[in-house]
């Protein structure tokens, strides 16, 4: 058995409306090279200035990982040759990246582990080529966007915990609002780094497989990788040092290119931009703009609310979620003395996970969108309040939500014109109790008999709930009835 090492390389595209170093728009998905200038396109002479956002973006992801930012940050010059790159150099970080030495705790059938952060570093997006047939486009609107590099420890073990990482780390930027996570869309890509050695003798050979944009194949490709060089190491072979691609077709890493040493890219600072020093006022702005994390947040859910684990890290699933859920929670305690704060979040978490759910992927509409949807906080706090205090059966409590999305209107009005209101009151329940007691007098005279079995006595007795549910049009609260038809078998 070998022992294996991962670290990782993410890039995140910073939601900025402007690019990190001019003022182009940033935008995905625009008419091929509308949004440039002459500060992107790297033509000579011209200067570039720091967008102030995209270092504060930077510096809430490097502090929500909990690295330090340095008391001076600075850019350097990486200087590389390639087509959609065309100032030959790449402005970046390289001494004094904005955050240093942080972790994030992943978790998993693994328990939880702490993965160390070596350093966030800001930088620009190259511009991206487009292969057709036999020529070779080149689109220079994502040259300059603002990328934020997040470079890890070698302190992952399996495809599994990398897969983990960038799902966590996904969902943390997303909370921070710094970036949509997107990884189709390449908002979010991952370089996946990986050797394996005998146990205890430290890393091995590094094989780095680039540009993976989905957390699946980031598990695939090292989990790949890893049986790969157990393999040849087995056959007595070395490792090359290089990097790989993941070719989704046939499952498998394959080779693209030696790897080149740091030294290669002549690091050298950046003259054209002044060295960075956060002051008082840019770090404090950068500490309030942080909103709770998710993974605090689950954990107060657990408490506050009495969600269990699972339902915690669900309802937390999106920011947005979870202000749904906490907000409906509010809204029932504020308007119903009867309900208590946990039992209300029972019931707020399992309608949000099973029919609400179900019905916002009906619908195409994405957890994050709740905010917009038809079922406002108002709304959905009224159907909990009225289920919880027995006015609204389940049944109708459903039918009444399919109504107020297609209709687009408050629970309240459909319940009134529908009927739907439970018949709580006693004398109302014991008429229809007494229609269906002469209706069905053989069965209770069954149900009555003193030897019966008690299952049979149930089945019974749930024969008679059910008829009398059918008299009031499934109005009559169910508990009532049952006890009522109790007391008359005398059971
Ligand atoms: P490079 O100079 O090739 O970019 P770095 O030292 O900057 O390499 O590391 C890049 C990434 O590779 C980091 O995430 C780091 O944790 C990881 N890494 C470095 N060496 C190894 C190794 N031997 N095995 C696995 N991962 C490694
Ligand atoms: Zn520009
Ligand atoms: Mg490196």
């Amino acid at each position: 058995m070998y022992q294996s090492f991962i670290g990782l390389e993410v890039h995140i595209h910073l939601l900025t409306k402007t690019k990190v170093f001019c003022g182009c728009r940033s935008a995905f998905g625009d008419e091929p090279n509308t949004n440039v200038c002459p500060v992107c396109l790297g033509y000579p002479g011209v200067l570039p200035a720091l967008n102030r956002e995209s270092m504060k973006m930077s510096c809430m992801v490097a502090k929500a990982l909990n690295c330090t930012i340095p008391e001076k940050t600075w850019f350097e010059r990486k200087q590389y040759f390639y087509p959609d790159m065309t100032k030959n150099y790449q402005i970046s970080q390289f001494a004094s990246p904005l955050g240093q030495r942080g972790y994030l705790d992943i978790e998993g059938t693994w328990g939880v582990k702490r993965v160390r952060i070596h350093e966030c570093h800001l930088e620009e997006d190259a511009g991206k080529m487009i292969h057709t047939g036999t020529v070779s486009l080149l689109d220079y609107n994502r040259a300059g966007v603002s990328l934020l590099e997040i470079v890890t420890e070698p302190d992952m073990e399996t495809g599994e915990q990398a897969e983990a990482f960038i799902q966590q780390l996904r969902r943390l930027v997303r909370y921070v609002g710094v970036c949509d996570g997107n990884m189709e869309e390449g908002s979010l890509r991952a370089d996946a780094n990986v050797s394996i050695n005998l146990p205890g003798k430290g890393l091995g050979k590094k094989v780095e497989i680039k540009n993976l944009n989905s957390s699946r194949f980031v598990r695939l490709g090292l989990n790949y990788e890893i049986e790969r060089q157990a393999k040849a190491l087995d056959a007595g072979k070395t490792i090359v040092q290089e990097t790989r691609l993941w070719n989704q077709n046939r499952d498998q890493t394959e080779p693209m290119r030696q790897k080149e040493n740091a030294q290669d890219y002549r690091y050298f600072p950046e003259p054209d931009l002044p060295v960075f020093a956060p002051d008082a006022a840019f770090l404090k702005s950068v500490e309030d703009a942080i909103v709770e994390l998710p993974f605090p947040r689950r954990k107060r859910l657990e408490t506050e609310y009495g969600v269990s684990a699972e339902q915690a890290n669900l309802i937390c699933e999106e920011r947005a979620f979870a202000d749904y859920f906490e907000s409906t929670a509010a809204a029932v305690v504020q308007t119903s003395s009867g309900v208590d704060k946990k039992s209300a979040a029972q019931r707020i978490a399992n309608w949000l996970l099973t029919d609400i759910k179900h019905i916002l992927t009906r619908e195409g509409i994405a957890l994050a969108s709740i905010g917009g949807f038809k079922l406002t906080v108002d709304r959905f706090a009224y159907l909990v309040v009225m289920t919880a205090n027995g006015s609204l059966s389940t049944k109708n409590a459903k039918q009444t939500l399919e109504l107020v999305l297609s209709e687009d209107r408050d629970p309240a009005d459909i319940i009134r014109e529908k009927r739907f209101e439970q018949i709580t009151d006693p004398v109302v329940i014991a008429e229809a109790v007494a229609l269906v007691e002469k209706e069905e007098a053989a069965t209770f005279a069954e149900a009555r008999e003193p030897a019966k079995n008690q299952k049979r006595q149930r089945t019974l007795t749930a024969f008679l709930v059910g008829k009398v549910l059918e008299k009031t049009h499934g109005r009559a609260d169910p508990r009532i009835v049952k006890e009522q038809i109790a007391k008359l078998i005398g059971g």
